[in-house]
C-alpha cells in the first residue's frame, strides 16, 4: 500500500472515531485534501483511492493542475487568499472558495461565474485572533457583509472558515473553534431575523494539527494537507 493511501485510510478511521466520540452524524464531515505544493501525480494517486475533493491555495497552481488532471472529476476548493483580478479564472474551475473576506471579491466571483455552472459555494473567512492576522472578516462585520453577499445571484453562502493562530493545546484549540461555531449560529439567526431565509451548513475548520478539536466543535469540512501528502516542499 502506498503512503498516501495509508494516510487517507488512517484519517478516515480517525474522523469516524471523533464523530462518534463527539456524538455527531457519521457523514457530517467532508475531508478536503489540501494538495498545494504537491505534484499532480500525488493528487491522481489520492483520487484513485477515492478522494475527490482537493484544496489549493494559489491560482496559477490550481489552473495548471486542473489542466494536468483534466480526465478526473475533481471537486476543486480554492482555499487561499484571492485577489479580485484573479477571480475570473477561479470561477471557471472551482466549486468552492473558502476565504472570502470582502464584498468586492464576492461580487467578482458572482459576475464571472459561468452561466452554465451552478452558483459558486463560498465561506466567509473569520478573523478570530484579532489584530494578529490581516485577512478575514472581523466578527462584528460579518452580518453586514453576509447581507450583501446573499443578494448575489451566482454565489451561495455556505458558512464560515477560519485559520486560527497556531496552537498546540487541545482545549485552547477547542475554545477558538467553539467561538467560530457560535458565530455561525448567530449569523444564521440574525440573517433569518432580517428576513433572509438561509441555512448555513458549513464550518470549514481544522487542519492536520487540530482535526479533533475542530470536529468536537462542529467542523463540516476539515482541510488536511500534511497528514495526507507529507511535508510540502519549500
Ligand atoms: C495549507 C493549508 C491547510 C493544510 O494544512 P496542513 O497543516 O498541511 O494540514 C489547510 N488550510 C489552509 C487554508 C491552508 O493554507
Amino acid at each position: 500500500m502506498t503512503k498516501i493511501r495509508e494516510n487517507l485510510q488512517t484519517i478516515g478511521v480517525k474522523l469516524k472515531q471523533y464523530l462518534s466520540q463527539y456524538q455527531r452524524n457519521e457523514e457530517s464531515v467532508q475531508l478536503l485534501a489540501v494538495s498545494k505544493r504537491h505534484p499532480s501525480d500525488k493528487i491522481r494517486e489520492a483520487y484513485n483511492v477515492g478522494q475527490h475533493a482537493f484544496g489549493e491555495n494559489y491560482v496559477q497552481e490550481l489552473l495548471d493542475k486542473n489542466q494536468q488532471l483534466d480526465d478526473l472529476e475533481i471537486e476543486w476548493h480554492f482555499i487561499g487568499p484571492l485577489q479580485s483580478n484573479k477571480a475570473k479564472k477561479i470561477t471557471e474551475v472551482a466549486s468552492w472558495v473558502h476565504a472570502v473576506d470582502r464584498l468586492k471579491i464576492a461580487q467578482r466571483l458572482s459576475d464571472y461565474r459561468p452561466v452554465d455552472m451552478p452558483p459558486l459555494s463560498i465561506c466567509l473567512q473569520v478573523n478570530i485572533s484579532g489584530e494578529k492576522s490581516k485577512s478575514g472578516v472581523r466578527p462584528e462585520e460579518l452580518l453586514s457583509l453576509a447581507k450583501d453577499i446573499v443578494q448575489l445571484p451566482k454565489i451561495r453562502l455556505r458558512g464560515l472558515m477560519v485559520i486560527p493562530a497556531p496552537e498546540d493545546d487541545f482545549n485552547k484549540q477547542r475554545e477558538v473553534f467553539a467561538r467560530v461555531s457560535k458565530l455561525k449560529v448567530d449569523l444564521e439567526t440574525q440573517l433569518q431575523q432580517g428576513g433572509v431565509n438561509i441555512k448555513l451548513d458549513t464550518l470549514s475548520m481544522g487542519m492536520s494539527n487540530d482535526i479533533e478539536a475542530a470536529i468536537a466543535e462542529g467542523a463540516t469540512i476539515v482541510r488536511v494537507g500534511t497528514a495526507i501528502f507529507g511535508q510540502r516542499e519549500t
